[in-house]
């Protein structure tokens, strides 16, 4: 039995949704639809710190749940990430360790016994692969040490390869998705769903696809950073450590859900402080070790990975109230999760979205390798030696045109922090809105049919939207609930 699942939306929360379906729900059959996708998500131009956040959610408890979940989730696949690249590192110094004691053992040899060296030639070449390998260097190593270059390369050849799915463009019409299949009712009541195999007749057909629309909720500019060679999990997650910082008071850095999640929680004397950052002088701060997203990476990890569990991509924007898009959603899938990030506001008519534009500058300056957000500002390393410069919070503002007063308020309070940033080259700029809303919201809701002749037909939705500025860091614990979502509407329909 197939259950066929639309999930609306292709930003961080929507591919998470989408994946952890996935994974999840054997059965599902899932089609990712997006009126845009990657670069011209909001997503991707994330600052992208993992940091909780205690005005998500007024039930504290659920906060807690997500955030633990989406932590887990990052630290597991920063560690992996961190052990790989670390036994690669162990790898390569045992390699010149081996070099330089087949040197020395090679000359030793040879200032010993010179007589003997070339009749016995091959046979010193053995002993010193021998030697070697009693000297506890690479040939002496562990089976994960040995096999850590293979993996890295593995890593290295899938990072090439990575690919992602075809992109179904928008039809004109509303298509069914399932050879006009009908029966395909989204009615989850009549969910004892034939096992019918239509997942290549997802392959809509493609005319008349739109021309791309400016991007909704970013707007960058970039110069392509230098790359200084650093390998990055395919994935892009990282473990940062840094510094949260206010002139303000305790409340504006405390962090009750950080300080419970990490280990090396820390409050700085006034003295730490002031060694720190001699030309600011803050009054509270803490350090501690957390995640760094790289967002367009993560993004395309994601990606493949729907990739490969078969999923299905469509470009299209949606409408609840066109009866044309509703008998669509009706007609080809059981469940429509609604991940539409600022959308929603247009989608659900839910006044409660705001947006909270952001603007950020990317300069290269690979020299620095810790974070800091400083009251409204931030600083945040990338792994290819860029750093992200931010950030503003303008409540209900609109616009996605960078703004040079931004620009140089951003520039200057971060110099102003780490002076040697007046020198760094200024190689990218970003602007986006936030989806912002009172809570998260994620919870499941009927939606009728926009045909008032026709109000006996419902979409089971479940929504997973309106995470503000946390978006990454609490991507993959609300997917899971979601998730869970459609996993009791499977149940009720059972019993
Ligand atoms: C400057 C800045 C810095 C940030 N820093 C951080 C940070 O450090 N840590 C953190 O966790 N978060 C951060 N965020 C927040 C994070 O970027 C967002 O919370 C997150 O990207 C929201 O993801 P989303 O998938 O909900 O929305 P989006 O990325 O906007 O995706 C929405 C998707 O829905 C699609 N869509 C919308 N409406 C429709 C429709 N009607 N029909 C079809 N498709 C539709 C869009 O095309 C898109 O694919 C930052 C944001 C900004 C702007």
């Amino acid at each position: 039995m197939s259950i066929k699942v639309a999930v609306i939306g292709a930003g961080v929360v929507g591919m998470s949704t989408a994946v952890v379906l996935q994974e999840r729900i054997h059965q599902a059959e899932v089609t990712v639809i997006a009126e845009e996708f990657l670069e011209k998500t909001l997503s991707y131009g994330a600052g992208a710190l993992f940091r909780g956040d205690a005005s998500i959610h007024h039930d504290l408890k659920l906060n807690e749940t997500w955030l633990q979940a989406s932590h887990t989730h990052f630290s597991k696949l920063a560690n992996m990430a961190e052990q790989a690249a670390q036994q690669k590192v162990l790898t390569e110094e045992e390699q010149n360790a081996n070099l330089k004691n087949s040197e020395s053992l090679a000359s030793s040899i040879l200032s010993l016994k010179p007589s003997s060296v070339i009749n016995s030639s091959s046979q010193t070449a053995n002993d010193l692969e021998n030697l070697s390998l009693h000297n506890g260097n690479s040939e002496n190593a562990s089976p994960t040490e040995k096999s850590a270059p293979s993996i890295i390369e593995e890593t290295k050849l899938k990072d090439s390869n990575q690919s992602i799915p075809k992109l179904i463009m928008e039809t004109t019409e509303a298509d069914d998705l399932a050879n006009n299949n009908s029966s395909s009712t989204a009615d989850l009541n009549k969910l004892n769903l034939t096992s019918n195999d239509s997942s290549n007749s997802l392959n809509v057909k493609s005319s008349n696809s739109r021309s791309p629309s400016p991007c909704r909720s970013g707007s960058c500019r970039s110069k392509s950073p230098n790359q200084n060679g650093k390998e990055l999990p395919e994935h892009g997650i990282r473990l940062v450590h840094g510094y949260h910082l206010t002139e303000v008071c305790e409340n504006a850095v405390g962090n009750e859900l950080m300080s419970k999640l990490v280990n090396d929680w820390r409050s700085l004397s006034i003295e730490e402080l002031a060694k720190l950052t001699p030309n600011i002088r803050f009054k509270y701060g803490y350090e501690y070790s957390s995640i760094i997203i790289e967002p367009g990476t993560y993004l395309r990890y994601l990606m493949a990975k729907f990739h490969s569990n078969k999923g299905q991509l469509l470009k299209r924007t949606i409408s609840f109230r066109s009866i044309n898009d509703f008998d669509f959603l009706h007609r080809n899938f059981h469940v429509v999760f609604n991940c539409t990030g600022l959308g929603a506001k247009q989608l659900m008519s839910d006044h409660q979205m705001v947006p909270i534009r952001g603007q950020t500058v990317i300069v290269r300056a690979d020299w620095i390798k810790s974070f800091y957000t400083f009251d409204s500002n931030y600083i945040y390393p990338r792994y290819d030696g860029s750093v992200v410069l931010g950030g503003c919070k303008q409540y209900g503002n609109w616009s996605q045109q960078l703004n040079d007063f931004d620009r140089q308020a951003i520039l200057a309070k971060c110099s102003q922090l780490l002076p040697e940033l007046t020198e760094a080259e200024v190689i990218g700029e970003f602007c986006g809105l936030r989806p912002h809303r009172a809570e998260i919201r994620v919870e499941r809701e009927r939606i009728y049919s926009p045909d008032k002749e026709n109000q006996h037909d419902w979409l089971n939705v479940i929504h997973n939207y309106g995470h503000g500025g946390n978006g990454f860091t609490y991507s993959y614990g609300t997917a899971l609930h979601a998730v869970k979502l459609i996993d009791d509407l499977v149940h009720q329909c059972e019993h």
